[in-house]
């Protein structure tokens, strides 16, 4: 099915179930009015000009705008560009000119940015354009600015003058544009987190998105009933696609609590709506199981979610399920580039195999892990990770040649993830390739630090990492953010690690501090801290 396609049929068969609700901004949405809003604003966009293969930006935290222009860009075959919110104006450049967007919807501010006067620092043609006539020099293809909320700024269209444009749009003409959709056409590009460095644009289609939506929600026995609470940025595929279009593929309510994460306001949304699912990365989990009021919030209505997009500290896992109420928990493993998902736990997998790895191989993929020389490893044995299947993206936009080193000439992924995978099917991603520390003649893998160092009582969160040695090449280094209210040494530490692990897998060097470099999405950045702690010691 394409996108559009997939829509009309749920709001046909629940037309009167919740949709969506937004707590921080008071909407409700059936999705009766979801998919007329959706419409009207899909031909607004056909009136301000735009059209099938088109690219439009969308740089704004998680508004209700966001999810009506995904699925309006859907309906005409506009291809959405996800703006990381988070991205400045040197990124935003660097991504609207790569994907030549002609259109840009952004947010007026989010925390303390001011976005549009940042798109005016980058776009000084703004200021004298008529909406809809800019021309800009740095980027020649961007016709339209689109902001949200209710002040008018020079050259900019508002979000609901354009969706006024499109009532007098008949359906008859939207139906005829979504009639003519292929579904292996591009529809999204997403680009990646930027864990590792510089984000990479996967270009994705209605079906490589839509089957992965549908058997990431199958996965946790979704139905109409269900109700979603979804704190994970829209603008990543764990948002849009796991999220809202997961939502769209069952009727499930997408439920959001606030533009931004914050636990207090995630644990708030899910005890007031009541909902019986909950997205995170394993940071967000922390966060909330640590929040002071925790245990001041009703979660009683929840049974499952999924965790993903970064490895997932088993003790982490069980608190999930016995403090959240969360007994079917889901852990998915993937990437934006495999439309995410290709690795899940069942909600009924067994409770050992639940926290200890990522479950196994989704439907209709097909999964290999290969040793350094391209050969296939034994049952049980580590390698790199590489996937094959509908899942797989048509490549990064604008770089054959990134594409050609990331997906081989047969079509499998390189994944650029360590795993072995046991004789069961069971998934366990034990690393990035990227990650790995080579301290003398010894692989060193941070995750199995990381584990157990998570064991140690004052440790709330920790990443391991190689940083450059002249005796033993590199040599491992530990970045520690305390539990509230202790106070561990650097010796204590060691201490701890003493023959529990191998001499050479304790870390060297360690720093206490108050937080991780994070991605948007939650991700602890590697190597940020790995520049951060070698300018210290330097
Ligand atoms: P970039 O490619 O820009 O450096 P990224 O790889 O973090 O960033 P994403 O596509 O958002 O960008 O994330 C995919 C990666 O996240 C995977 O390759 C893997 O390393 C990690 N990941 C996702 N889910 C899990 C999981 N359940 N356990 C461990 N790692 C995971
Ligand atoms: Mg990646």
């Amino acid at each position: 099915d394409s996108i559009p396609a997939l829509l009309a049929r749920t709001a046909e068969t629940w037309p009167e179930r919740e949709a969506a609700v937004f707590t921080g901004e008071g909407i409700r949405w059936t999705w009766r009015e979801f998919a007329a809003r959706v419409d009207r604003l899909a031909a607004g966009l056909l009136r301000l000009g735009l059209g099938h293969g088109d690219r439009i930006g969308i740089w704004a935290p998680n508004r209700s705008e966001w999810l009506l222009t995904q699925f309006a860009t859907a309906r005409i075959g506009v291809i959405l560009v996800n703006v990381n919110p988070a991205y400045r104006l040197h990124e935003l450049e660097f991504a609207l000119k790569k994907t030549g967007c002609r259109a840009l919807v952004l947010a007026e501010r989010f925390k303390s940015s001011d976005y549009v006067g940042m798109i005016n620092r980058l776009v000084p043609e703004l200021a004298r354009a008529q909406p809809g006539q800019l021309e800009c020099r740095k980027l020649p293809d961007l016709r339209d600015v689109v902001t949200l909320g209710e002040t008018s700024y020079p050259g900019c269209h508002r979000f609901m003058d354009v969706e006024a444009m499109g009532e007098a749009v008949a359906a008859s003409e939207l139906d005829a544009l979504t009639a003519a959709l292929d579904a292996n056409e591009p529809i999204n590009i997403q680009f990646t987190s930027g864990t590792t460095g510089a984000p990479k644009g996967a270009t994705l289609t209605h079906r490589n998105i839509v089957n992965n939506a549908h058997f990431v929600t199958g996965a946790m026995k979704a139905t109409e009933a269900d109700r979603v609470c979804i704190p994970v940025p829209f603008y990543h595929c764990f948002g849009m696609v796991m999220g809202t279009l997961g939502c769209v593929t069952k009727g499930a309510t997408i439920v959001v609590p606030g533009e931004g994460f914050d636990p207090a306001a995630t644990l708030s949304c899910v005890a007031a709506e009541r909902c019986t699912a909950l997205y995170g990365v394993p940071t967000m989990f922390v966060a909330m199981l640590e929040h002071p009021d925790f245990a001041q919030h009703d979660l009683s209505s929840l049974r499952t979610g999924i965790m993903a997009g970064a490895p997932c500290p088993i003790e982490v896992m069980k608190q999930v399920q016995s403090k959240m109420h969360m007994s079917e928990v889901t852990i998915a493993y993937g990437m934006t580039e495999t439309s995410p998902v290709s690795f899940q736990s069942g909600t009924d997998t067994p409770l050992e195999k639940r926290v200890s790895s990522v479950g196994q191989i989704q439907p209709h993929l097909e999964v290999k892990i290969v040793r350094e020389d391209g050969s296939i490893a034994n049952v049980g044995e580590q390698g790199q990770l590489l996937t094959r299947g509908y899942s797989v993206m048509c490549g990064y936009w604008g770089e054959p040649e990134r594409t050609a080193e990331a997906v081989d000439a047969e079509g499998w992924m390189r994944t650029g993830d360590l795993a072995r995978i046991d004789a069961e099917g069971y998934c366990n991603i034990t690393g990035r390739v990227k990650d790995m520390i080579l301290r003398g003649g010894e692989n060193i893998y941070p995750r199995e630090i990381e584990e157990f160092l998570y064991t140690h009582p004052d440790v709330s969160q920790v990443q391991v990492f190689g940083i450059p040695d002249h005796k033993y090449g590199e040599i491992v280094a530990a970045w520690i953010v305390p539990r509230p209210g202790t106070t561990p040494t650097e010796a204590g530490i060691k201490e701890f690690c003493r023959d529990q692990i191998a001499h050479f897998k304790i870390p060297a060097v360690i720093r206490f501090k108050d937080e991780l470099p994070m991605t948007v999405t939650g991700k602890p950045q590697k190597f940020v801290m790995r520049d951060a702690m070698i300018e210290e010691l330097e």
